[in-house]
């Protein structure tokens, strides 16, 4: 009898097994044939022929016969008795023979009882397999069970039951005991099925919801667009701004708020109270750019290019910008490290700005920050608050119209704190890159990415700039201009553009160089060069009404109409920035260009006129040349119609006294526009030793005069009686200008040397530096600034502290040239070096 080795098969009597022919033969070999009677053994654990051994085998086995090896790929045996497996062995060919025999059941089942449950089992069967859509072809082979072993082999390669179990039901000797448990393996078996294919359908059905759904969403969206299409008149707010939310590339967060708030508004109506703000919100946060930019390489010339081309000068400034862009180029990113720009007004700071923006090809935006005291300025106000509006940052970023503008943050040493918290930390967030990925302004409620923000900051002293925002920045001076520099930066920039603003050509009208020189040194006092574009901007304003008076205005051709319209729009823009008075009035002249024509009215050769200017007209010389503007100038402003073009008297001469006198000495000072000279005067009147002091001094200053006064009666001891015998009087002009610092000690010391040795010091002799009780004179700040203001002021010779000396490299050569510059390191060393003290 052949023996078939088998693993994890359920085996039992009364009923047939079926297997693969493939699987049966590597089973049994070739030579089984249909007919044959088999021995089916259960193995332990599985094994090939090769590994068997006689302890292989589970004790019970059963016997059965081959019934059928189809020609399909199927072979059955129809099984019939248990067996007690009695002996075992196993030859060379690993061919298994046995000796068996019969192990009787224990007839304990009730036939008439087991029937029922089989008829009821068949019919459990059948029901849960009419789920399935070949539970009919199945519903036959169920119905053609004789026995609950058939059932049970049938579904058992279904079920995962181990190899040991499968055995176990063998091995019970009661027949009742066994179809308890094969039942149990049937009913198992059912109920696995129902609850993976009850998942299986609630899932299935899930999807399908989701599925029509989105399909029911899709053609209501299309039917809608294209109603929106024909009557475009009848698309209702909510509408519009449901399509800008579904077409915006918002984050989920934001998604998710301008729903909410939309169906607030659809829910509310539009007539109701809190509609008007729901409105503005979805306005607001639907109007935002929240689509990401890709970063751009930029062509460093070609950047370079672009900034000089607006500013004159600056070389420092435009290195470390195209710095900035090789770096942002080799990272692809779109922003870098924050930067600062610290100088007085009117140097170009923000206007750099603008042409950093141009020069990297991206939007600008300017966010003002002077006089910002509340965190609300910076980072919104909730929502709940009637009147709330987003914050200065995101609505820069809504006006930019994109997410990766240049913004600059103008006048951040103009922040201060308030009761209504501290703007300078809500601003930290905002620079801060690694949080301002996820920047939350309270209005909107939702994060939006400023990571790609280029961000510059402008200020006029780091002073008052909060160190936690100072830490993270890198500082950029940019010192106050030359007289040289800024003639320069007026003929190539500022007198163009402000002719142009009028719509009169460059060359239409001329000043002297003489007559800028003036205008420089007379009628502007600053370290910029906003007063001199505002001088400039009058005169052009004024030039206009003569040039149209004197001239007439020439028809307007094509090309000039345009160059003329584009003019206008441009210097619109700067003005605007600018916030000059004169905006309107220049939009008009500016029109007024554009009907101008060629055609000469008139005034031939020069013209003396009433008005103290000249015109001049050499049109019969230069007849129909294009250029004849460019070399030959209508109008020329000389030096004594200044007053006149100007439209303001010459400002007082800030020029140092001629007259020289004991206890009165010329100092430097640094102010926030740039340096100025000013004079420590010292009096002795009649009295009991008591010191006055004005001149709205600071703390600070205040302790350099009590410094200087012991510096020099320690360094005078025979006079200073002296100052026992008289009240001592120190005032510094102007009287109503707020001075502080203790760059002004050594003036101070010398003021009061000269004093009580009654000997004058020159006028012309300029000083600055910060002293110690010993008499020593220390480093200052602001040195290029103090001494433009020098040279500016007709000071010839200037004392400054040895420290300095390394900041000379940033003073221009025009003014180091026109100084002599001396450092000193003693206080003795001035006081020598001016004739109070002798060698
Ligand atoms: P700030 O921001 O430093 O106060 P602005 O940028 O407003 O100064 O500059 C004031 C005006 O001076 C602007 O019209 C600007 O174009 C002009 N300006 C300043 N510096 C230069 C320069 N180096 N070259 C050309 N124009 C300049």
């Amino acid at each position: 009898m052949k023996v078939l080795p088998l693993f994890n098969v359920l085996v039992l009597p009364n009923s047939n097994i079926y297997f693969q022919t493939q699987a049966f033969r590597a089973i049994a070999g070739n030579n089984v044939y249909q007919g044959d009677d088999v021995t089916l053994l259960i193995m332990k654990e599985q094994q090939t022929r090769e590994e068997i051994t006689e302890d292989s085998f589970y004790p019970i086995g059963v016997e059965g016969k081959i019934e059928e090896i189809s020609g399909e790929g199927y072979v059955i045996i129809k099984t019939e008795r248990r067996v007690n497996v009695d002996e075992i062995a196993i030859n060379e060919q690993h061919e298994i023979f046995v000796e068996t025999s019969r192990r009787e059941d224990i007839k304990d089942l009730n036939i008439n009882e087991a029937r029922q449950k089989l008829y009821q089992i068949k019919a459990d069967l059948k029901e849960l397999l009419s789920r399935f859509r070949w539970g009919s072809i199945m519903e036959n082979y169920i119905d053609q069970y004789t026995s609950i072993e058939e059932a049970a082999s049938v579904l058992s390669s279904w079920i995962s039951i181990t190899n040991e179990e499968r055995y176990a039901v063998l091995a019970l000797d009661s027949e009742k005991e066994r179809f308890e448990a094969l039942e149990k393996i049937i009913y198992e078996y059912a109920e696995v099925t129902k609850v993976t294919t009850d998942a299986h359908t609630a899932q299935q059905q899930d999807y399908q919801k989701l599925y029509k759904e989105n399909a029911l969403k899709k053609q209501i969206d299309y039917l809608q667009k294209e109603l929106d299409e024909m009557h475009p008149e009848q698309v209702t707010e909510v509408r519009k701004f449901e399509l800008k939310i579904q077409e915006s590339e918002m984050n989920e967060e934001a998604r998710r708020e301008a729903t909410k708030v939309l169906n607030r508004l659809k829910n509310d109506g539009e007539h109701s109270s809190e509609s008007g703000m729901l409105y503005d919100y979805l306005d607001f946060i639907t109007g935002l750019s929240w689509k990401k930019e890709q970063p751009e390489q930029i062509d460093l010339d070609e950047a370079e290019k672009v900034l000089s081309e607006e500013h004159f000068g600056m070389k420092k400034v435009k290195e470390r910008i195209i710095q900035q862009i090789a770096v942002m180029n080799l990272k692809r990113k779109q922003s870098g490290s924050i930067i600062v720009f610290v100088g007085a007004p009117g140097t170009g700071k923000t206007s750099i700005g603008k042409s950093i923006a141009k020069a990297l090809h991206r939007k600008y935006v300017r966010v003002s920050l002077g006089g910002v005291k509340d965190e609300a300025d910076i980072r919104g106000h909730r929502r709940t608050y009637i009147g709330a509006m987003p914050g200065r940052i995101m609505d820069g970023i809504s006006k930019a119209g994109v997410s990766n503008p240049v913004m600059v943050l103008d006048e951040i040493d103009k922040l201060s704190s308030s009761y209504n918290g501290d703007p300078a930390s809500a601003l930290l967030e905002v620079l801060d890159p690694e949080q301002n990925n996820t920047f939350t302004d309270h209005y909107m409620n939702v994060p939006y990415d400023l990571s790609d923000v280029l961000f510059i900051c402008t200020a006029n002293t780091l002073d008052t700039i909060p160190a936690p925002l100072l830490n993270r920045m890198e500082v950029i001076q940019f010192q106050g201009y030359t007289p040289l520099e800024k003639f320069q930066i007026a003929e190539k920039h500022l007198l163009p553009k402000a002719l142009s603003s009028v719509g009169l050509q460059k060359g239409d009208v001329k000043v002297t160089d003489e007559a800028m020189e003036t205008i420089i040194s007379d009628y502007t006092r600053e370290g910029g060069v906003r007063g001199l574009k505002k001088r400039l901007d009058t005169l052009c304003r004024i030039a206009a009404v003569k040039f149209v008076r004197e001239n007439g205005v020439p028809e307007a051709d094509a090309s000039e109409e345009e160059t003329a319209v584009k003019n206008a729009g441009a210097e619109g823009e700067t003005l605007a920035e600018d916030r000059s008075a004169s905006a309107g009035e220049t939009g008009a002249s500016a029109g007024d260009a554009a009907v101008r024509s060629k055609a000469d009215t008139g005034n031939k050769g020069r013209t003396e006129t009433g008005n103290d200017f000249e015109a001049v007209d050499k049109s019969d010389v230069n007849a129909g040349s294009e250029d004849k503007f460019e070399t030959e100038p209508k109008i020329i402003v000389t030096k004594d119609e200044l007053r006149e073009y100007l439209d303001m008297h010459a400002l007082p001469h800030n020029k140092v006294k001629d007259e020289a006198k004991p206890g009165v000495v010329t100092g430097l000072a640094w102010t926030q526009v740039g340096g100025e000279i000013l004079y420590i005067e010292t009096l002795f009147t009649k009295g009991e030793g008591k010191l006055n002091v004005t001149g709205q001094l600071g703390d600070v200053m205040k302790e350099s005069v009590q410094i200087a006064l012991s510096v020099v009666k320690a360094r005078f001891p025979e006079l200073a009686s002296k100052f026992k015998e008289n009240d001592l009087h120190i005032h510094v002009p102007d009287g109503s200008t707020p001075k502080d610092g203790p760059s002004a000690g050594i003036t101070m010391t010398t003021a009061l040397a000269s004093l009580v040795t009654g000997h004058p010091v020159s006028p012309h002799i300029g000083m600055t530096g910060e002293i110690s009780l010993e008499g020593t004179v220390n480093a200052i700040g602001g040195l290029p600034e103090k001494l433009m203001a020098a040279e500016r002021a007709g000071v010839t010779r200037v004392f400054i502290p040895k420290d300095n000396v390394e900041d000379l490299r940033d003073v221009a050569p025009e003014v180091k040239d026109k100084l002599e510059i001396v450092p000193v390191e003693y206080v003795e060393d001035v006081l020598k070096a001016v004739g109070i003290m002798t060698e």
